[in-house]
């Protein structure tokens, strides 16, 4: 008889999958998506199941048994095994490195197979003692037992034994007399390590949903399964009211489960605590701060069915759910979505891909829609969805431009032109209204740090030594900083080039912008969050709860601040230099300066007390900043639209950049060269279905002593472009040396 014969992921950067027999003795069964412990070389490995094998062994090579199968549920069930499926093949990444990379970390351990619950011991009652009577005569010269009986009996009947031995102040011998007794008994429970459990769930707001937002929330409910609809709502329209009662008739009325995906979790934790004042412990939070175990409590979790709501950034995609109803992706056009290192998905199209399998309904929501979601609602793919108006009849803020040329007057002394330069009269002037009145104020300067960078009186640059871009100063502790490889050195007092001295600091950062306002506004409250200050686990959640409990005046941060939040006694908002991202080497420059900035404006005036906003820029013809200004996304559309036509960039068609690099720059040149001759001959057979720009130095082309070549890759196709890499990936040869290396980013966000 030939033995069962099943295909096996296992995490190695292998295009391929293992063959592995399947003994009969198993303690659970060997099904698609199945974690099971196998031999490989000489050791244990954790693979996941596929399918049957489909692959004929060489004649003479015995496959070798599966060893184990550990877990009594599927860790994929079929749904998301397709997905990754899916993914390993559009982004062209090994399939088990992927469904490792979508697995709880504590479930890829070879040496501990079992991930490790962490467990208490609890005491149970077992009996329940009605009278006085009873308890007397059971307990008569027992009263530590009798008050440990009774204090479990007001704990409803289960605590930990170290909580009770803690309070009553006595000792394990009155636990194992009371079981002894027969009236309670000690078992071992596991721990539920949530940490979003000890903070306090908010109560619900009761409101009543705007026409616009009931028409949004019934097409939501008749949506087919699979569909994807873009919300496109104005900031302060209400959105994140449209997700809860959408996710509450799915939930309720349909029995289904739902996924949420935010940006980042650290930074949203009001839409967090929203949906938790109304689905309670029915959302699992998958934060970025858990640790492995605490992880794998939240997916254990939510694969029984105990939590049927996961909320988290990208990766919450991959939740364990049954019956998935819906995926809510917020914010949707955040470039966070996308993952910065293998595998390098968007969660946004992982998340459309899933509800396809599931047959679950997507919402994307945004006040800024991604160009590649707004054309697929304007072409009917996805179902457009609109909220025009902020709720409750509020008003969007009104944005005045300062423009720091004319602002910065030539003839002023120079002390004068550096300040106005950073602080223009016209917003000093709002931020001292807003102190007199006791409202609060939101400043965005996306550049952390103390100065941008030091130069000599020649202009030559601090640079870093491994990178090719500028060092940042920082002062407390004073030191240059590489944001880029976190390279450290102390400020020079000498230039490195020429030996001149009066090294000068230039463009400011975050940590001069909080001195300056300290001695502008010495009464004022003032508060930085930028990832300087937000290194700790609950860091940001801190800052911001600060901030709602009005102990923040004036609050200063990187991008960080744009994001979310709803504070209706923040009456000002103002940017500190608009044009920081207007001039990056990347097609999506624009496009994201228009987000940042009608963002951070959406955070002004959420309250009835309206509010104002100030944008200092020295480009304020740019349509970035003009349809910030004016509120208007779709003019921005139809401004930047056409530029993306010739030459054509996304949404026109769709990217992959291929980075090679390596340690020596000649060689790195030479092997694009190579690499794009490679790809260009077979190019030629493919009739104009992809086309290849390139090699080119990066934009950055240094990074951590690794020098950077590109080749740009466009298509319509998709298919033709994942057949051309996956040859690519798995053929084109890389010299041996310099340690050269290949990185593929399909729908990269950014080409740097
Ligand atoms: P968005 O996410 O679109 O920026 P939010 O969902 O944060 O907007 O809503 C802004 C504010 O308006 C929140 O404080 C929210 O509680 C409130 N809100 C939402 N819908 C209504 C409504 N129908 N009536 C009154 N207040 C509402
Ligand atoms: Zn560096």
């Amino acid at each position: 008889m030939t033995a069962r014969l099943v295909d096996v992921a296992l995490p190695l950067p292998l295009f391929r999958a293992f063959t592995y027999a399947v003994p009969d003795s198993m303690r659970h069964p060997v099904e698609p998506g199945a974690r099971v412990v196998v031999p490989f070389r000489n050791r244990t490995a954790i693979g996941i199941v596929l399918g049957e094998s489909s692959g004929v062994l060489a004649e003479g090579i015995a496959p070798k048994d599966i060893l184990d199968v550990p877990d009594a549920r599927v860790a994929f069930r079929p749904d998301l095994l397709a997905v990754c499926r899916w993914m390993a093949d559009y982004y062209v990444s090994p399939v088990g490195l992927l469904l490792r990379a979508a697995l709880p970390a504590a479930m890829g351990h070879a040496s501990r197979a079992e991930p490790s619950i962490k467990t208490q011991r609890v005491l149970r009652l077992t009996q329940e003692l009605d009278t006085l009577l009873q308890r007397d005569a059971l307990f008569k010269r027992a009263p530590q037992q009798r008050a440990l009986y009774e204090l479990l009996e007001s704990l409803g009947g289960q605590s930990s034994v170290q909580h009770l031995i803690e309070r009553l102040g006595c000792t394990e011998g009155v636990v194992t007399a009371l079981v002894k007794r027969g009236v309670a008994e000690v078992a071992n429970e596991p721990v539920d390590r949530d940490p979003f459990l000890s903070r306090p769930a908010p109560v619900p707001r009761v409101v009543t949903p705007s026409d616009a937002q009931r028409d949004a929330i019934a097409a939501l409910k008749s949506g087919a399964p699979g569909e994807t609809f873009l919300l496109h709502g104005i900031t302060g329209s209400g959105k994140t009211l449209v997700y809860i009662e959408f996710l509450r008739h799915v939930l309720n009325e349909r029995g289904q489960s739902a996924i949420v995906l935010v940006p980042e979790i650290a930074l949203t934790p009001q839409t967090v605590d929203r949906f938790r004042a109304v689905f309670g412990d029915q959302v699992a939070v998958l934060h970025s701060g858990l640790g492995d175990g605490e992880r794998y409590d939240a997916w254990r979790a939510l694969q029984r069915g105990d939590k049927r709501i996961a909320i988290g950034a990208r990766s919450a995609v991959f939740a364990p759910l049954d019956k998935l109803g819906a995926i809510v992706v917020d914010e949707e056009h955040e470039s966070t979505y996308k993952q910065g290192e293998a595998p390098r998905y968007h969660a946004r199209e992982v998340a459309i891909v899933r509800a396809r399998e599931a047959g679950a309904v997507v919402v994307l929501g945004s006040a800024t829609p991604s160009l590649e979601s707004w054309v697929n609602a304007k072409s009917g793919k996805y179902g457009l969805l609109t909220l025009p108006d902020r709720v409750g009849g509020g008003a969007l803020p009104r944005v005045n431009i300062v423009d720091l040329r004319t602002e910065v007057g030539a003839g002023a002394p120079p002390l004068v032109r550096a300040l106005r330069s950073v602080l223009s009269a016209q917003l000093e002037a709002a931020l001292h209204e807003r102190l007199s009145r006791k409202e609060q104020s939101l400043l965005l300067l996306n550049r952390r740090g103390f100065a941008n960078f030091v130069t000599c009186p020649d202009g030559h640059v601090m640079a870093c030594p491994n990178c090719a871009i500028s060092l940042t100063y920082h002062r407390a502790p004073e030191r240059m900083i590489c944001h880029y490889c976190q390279h450290t050195e102390p400020l020079a007092a000498t230039c490195r080039e020429c030996g001149a001295e009066h090294m000068k600091q230039r463009g400011v950062g975050t940590q001069q912008v909080e001195r300056l306002l300290n001695e502008r506004f010495p009464s004022a409250r003032v508060s930085r969050m930028d990832v300087d200050t937000t290194t700790g686990k609950w860091a940001h959640t801190e800052i911001l709860d600060r901030v709602g409990r009005g102990e923040v005046d004036i609050l200063l941060g990187t991008q960080m601040i744009a994001k979310g939040l709803d504070f209706p006694n923040v009456t000002l908002v103002g940017v500190i230099d608009a044009d920081i991202g207007i001039n990056l080497p990347d097609f999506r420059s624009s496009e994201r300066t228009f987000q940042l900035l009608s963002q951070v404006a959406g955070r002004a005036g959420r309250g009835p007390k309206g509010g104002e906003v100030f944008i200092q820029t020295r480009t304020p013809q740019h349509h970035a900043v003009q349809c910030a200004v004016e509120h208007d996304y779709l003019r921005f559309v139809a401004e930047e639209l056409p530029g993306r036509e010739s030459p054509p960039y996304p949404p026109t068609l769709r990217l992959a950049n291929v980075v090679i690099s390596g340690l020596d720059e000649l060689s790195v040149a030479a092997c694009a060269q190579q690499a794009a001759d490679w790809l260009s001959e077979r190019i030629a057979k493919l009739d104009d279905a992809v086309t290849l720009v390139g090699p080119a130095p990066c934009p950055i082309e240094r990074i951590q002593n690794r020098w950077r070549w590109h080749l740009v890759l466009k298509t319509s196709k998709a298919g033709a472009l994942t057949r051309l890499m996956r040859g690519f990936l798995t053929r084109f040869e890389l010299p041996g040396t310099h340690e050269m290396r290949v990185m593929f980013d399909r729908d990269p966000v950014a080409l740097l």
